[in-house]
């Protein structure tokens, strides 16, 4: 660290950069989201310093609209879906001005009938190197569909991640599909999963009614901007409006 002298009385006031700073919402800077490299094996990734957030989940559980949903981007996570590409480690930056100040990373969908078992077992493998040994991995999120709760996969999973998640990994389960629950339902699946969620986090979501969305970017943006409030602190600017994707009804 260098240590600065204070400035001078007479020098002006620095606020600039301050006011871009405090200017910034969870919202706006998750429409910053870009794509930026995909591998098929972890050694493909490049080495980063950048917080990374890696998203994971049954095929179907609702990622990719979720990921869309976050980052209102109607196509985002659905290039991770291209042929070629589904089984592969799709890496997002995120940041203002082209700054990359945190990085999305998009996990194929796991228990996928049609994937050959070979195929299956090579790619359980990356991605269970990828989530133990990630240097720059600051925290998971893992999506469920409420209406079929955690399967057999997701506790294979949430059984690699455990130590990492005690060492302070980043952990949050987002219930998602909301919109086919009735409350009582939501609140019977938001306590199941919190039980199972090991300290981690949980919280309902609906690409649908826009549950949830605000929230879950705020946690994302403080899991990865730990020592900035700036964000909380700064009036909610109103997203870009695009349409919405057709989901199930
Ligand atoms: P992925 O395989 O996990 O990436 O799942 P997708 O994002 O492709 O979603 C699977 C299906 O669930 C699609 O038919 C979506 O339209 C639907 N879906 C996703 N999110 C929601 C939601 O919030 N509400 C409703 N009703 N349907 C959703």
């Amino acid at each position: 660290m260098t240590a600065h002298s204070p400035a001078p009385s007479s020098a002006p006031k620095p606020s600039a950069p301050a006011q871009a700073a405090s200017a910034v919402t969870p919202m706006g800077w998750m429409h910053t989201a870009r794509f930026l490299t995909t591998a098929a094996q972890l050694h493909h990734l490049p080495a980063m310093d950048t917080p990374e957030i890696a998203f994971v989940g049954r095929s179907n559980a609702g990622k990719s609209t979720c990921i869309n949903t976050l980052t209102q981007k109607k196509q985002l996570a659905f290039a991770s879906k291209k042929p070629g590409r589904t089984q592969h480690i799709n890496l997002f930056a995120l940041g203002k001005q082209g700054v990359t100040d945190a990085v999305l990373a998009d996990l194929p969908g796991y228990g996928y009938a049609a994937v050959a078992k070979m195929d299956k077992l090579r790619w359980q493998q990356v991605m269970a190197n990828y989530l133990v040994s990630r240097e720059n991995l600051t925290g998971i999120v893992m999506m469920c569909d409420p209406r079929h709760g955690l399967t057999e996969l997701d506790d294979i999973l949430l059984e690699v991640i455990r130590p990492r998640v005690e060492q302070g990994l980043k952990f949050l389960i987002i219930l998602t599909k909301a919109d086919k629950l009735t409350r009582s339902e939501q609140a019977k699946a938001l306590s199941i999963a919190r039980l199972q969620a090991g300290g981690g986090e949980v919280k309902l979501f609906s690409a649908l009614k826009k549950q949830g969305v605000d929230e879950v970017a705020q946690l994302l943006w403080d899991w990865t901007h730990p020592a900035g409030a700036a964000a909380s602190a700064a009036p909610a600017a109103e997203p870009p409006e695009e349409e919405p994707e057709a989901l199930d009804e």
